[in-house]
């Protein structure tokens, strides 16, 4: 279901840029034969990259802490939709459950009389 609301972001000189849908994890980019490309995203530590060291034109674009993913096929970047919930780990909800596990001391078991 090819439905287009984001549109992509500026482009850089030598990036393909666009923005992931929420909880995207692999690339829609069509590739030459048209198909899906399907490549993983990971996320991109662009400050660590060789490579992007010497461009650098995305941390000139984005700054020091962006939060960019990167299919692992095709090259092509992926930055965080704007629906997409800041701060939060993206393996969703539901194991969150530290609950009923602390134990209580009883109380009033002191021994004191002799
Ligand atoms: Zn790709």
């Amino acid at each position: 279901m090819p439905e287009m609301t984001a549109t992509d972001p500026p482009q850089l000189p030598k990036h393909k840029l666009k923005y992931k849908k929420q909880f995207q994890r692999a690339c829609n980019e069509p590739n030459e034969k048209g198909k899906l490309c399907g490549g993983h995203l990971k996320r991109w530590f662009y400050l660590a990259d060789v490579l992007e060291q010497a461009c650098g034109d995305v941390r000139q674009a984005f700054g020091d802490q962006m939060e960019i993913y990167r299919c692992e096929h095709c090259k092509t970047l992926y930055l965080p939709g704007p629906e997409e919930p800041r701060g939060r780990n993206v393996a969703g909800v539901g194991s969150q459950s530290i609950f009923g596990l602390t134990l209580t001391a009883k109380p009033g078991e002191e021994k004191e009389k002799t």
